[in-house]
């Protein structure tokens, strides 16, 4: 008996939404199955906002990869006319010689993308709202800016619906197998289905759902915090107000947003990294007062106007690979079934319309042209005990 769909598509976040979308364009039957509602807060898409710029510090390699989202998160919004990127400008900044200065002018040099080199003096001049030390410099990318979580979930979401994706949501799979014959098959609470293909995007619950993947994953609970600005949020809207990245001497680093939720909405801060083991059924949802103050500590040097009042904060997950880089690749077990796309650590969003795009040529083709080299789950650098070569 032929299977009833060509390809199930498990979790609907942020990667899952756009491959159902992908999937159902080019005319697959596409089942997709989520274990909470349509753009839930309880994964790792949600918080209102998530920077994107093209000079990558992270590694060149991406930026091919960034330019074809660019294009796709425009597409996304032309065809739904749903708001889904804001590109205010944005600043790396920090010591030249730090990651975030240093490795965004490598990505920005090796693929020949405008930016700017600002001194702190220009940097204080131009963003009146940043006051950074003298011995510290940014790169000023016009084309950063801020993607919407949310709205790019569901806007995938409808055109995957649009073109008779199947996508039931409060449905978790409780297990899913690869059958010897060729095809899947997924159960759940109230179904077992079966299927060609299975494309699996489960956010931070990859430990659960890829224990036969071998990648050490490490998932961390981070935290949001928005501050209303002491002078309110005028200084801080996005026409003024550039999205930025701060790394601080010990290699610490913050990262923000102008204030794009109106008067009352303030601005969103955040550490990058430096959060907490947690799993997805013990993260601490609960945000403490210590947490609050430590964060308004960090904000107040650079930019001492923002952290006025505390509004609110949230809780969001970071599922981590040890070398930080993603995992997008056929199941190494399963290869002729299985495609998966994981281990995002935390910069995974701005890329969300190109993995879909990836996730889509990879369970019906088996391959594609994008370069995902750097997301072989076989690489040396997620095998148990390697430890990084001396620089
Ligand atoms: C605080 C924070 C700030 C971030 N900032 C940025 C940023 O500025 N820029 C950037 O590019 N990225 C950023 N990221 C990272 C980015 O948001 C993530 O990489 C991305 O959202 C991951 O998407 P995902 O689809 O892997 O996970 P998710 O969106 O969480 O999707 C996984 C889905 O799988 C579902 N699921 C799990 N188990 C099952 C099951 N058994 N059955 C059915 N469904 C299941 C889950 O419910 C969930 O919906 C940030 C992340 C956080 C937490």
């Amino acid at each position: 008996m032929s299977p009833t769909y060509d390809v199930i598509v498990l979790g609907l976040g942020g990667m899952g939404s756009a491959a159902a979308h992908h999937l159902a364009a080019r005319g697959a039957r596409v089942l997709g199955l989520e274990k909470f509602g349509p753009a839930h807060n309880r994964g790792s898409s949600h918080g209102g906002s998530r920077i994107t710029r093209q000079s990558y510090f992270e590694d060149p390699a991406y930026v091919p990869l960034l330019l074809r989202a660019y294009e796709l998160y425009e597409r996304l919004e032309r065809d739904t006319g749903c708001e889904v990127a804001t590109l205010c400008g944005g600043v790396m900044v920090g010591r030249p010689d730090s990651r975030t200065v240093a490795g965004s002018l490598l990505s920005a040099r090796r693929w020949d993308l405008p930016h700017e080199m600002l001194d702190a003096r220009e940097v204080r001049r131009r963003f009146p709202t940043l006051t950074p030390a003298e011995d510290e410099v940014a790169l000023y990318e016009a084309r950063a800016g801020l993607v919407r979580p949310e709205n790019t979930v569901a806007a995938h979401l409808r055109l995957a619906d649009r073109d008779g994706a199947e996508l039931r949501f409060e449905e978790p799979v409780t297990r899913w197998e690869a059958l010897p014959g060729g095809g899947v098959r997924v159960r759940t609470a109230r179904n077992t289905y079966s299927a060609g293909q299975l494309v699996i995007c489960p956010g931070a619950w990859a430990p659960r759902l890829l224990t036969d993947l071998g990648v050490p994953f490490t998932i961390e609970r981070q935290v949001m915090y928005w501050f209303q600005p002491s002078g309110g949020t005028h200084a801080f809207a996005p026409e003024r107000h550039p999205i930025y990245i701060w790394e601080d001497a010990r290699a610490v680093q913050i990262y923000g947003f102008p204030a794009i939720d109106g008067p009352d909405g303030g601005a969103k801060v955040a550490f990058f990294r430096k959060g907490t083991v947690c799993t997805p059924e013990t993260i601490e949802r609960t945000v403490h007062d210590r947490e609050v103050a430590a964060m308004a500590g960090q904000v107040a040097d650079r930019l001492p106007d923002l952290p006025g009042r505390f509004l609110t904060a949230a809780t969001c997950m970071y599922s981590n690979t040890p070398d930080e880089h993603f995992v997008i690749a056929r199941h190494p077990a399963h290869p002729g079934s299985v495609t998966v796309a994981c281990g995002f650590s935390g910069h995974g969003f701005k890329f969300v319309p190109v993995v879909g795009e990836i996730l889509a040529d990879l369970a019906l083709t088996g391959e594609t042209p994008h370069p995902i080299e750097l997301f072989d789950p076989g690489r040396p650098r997620l095998r148990p005990g390697f430890t990084a070569a001396p620089a």
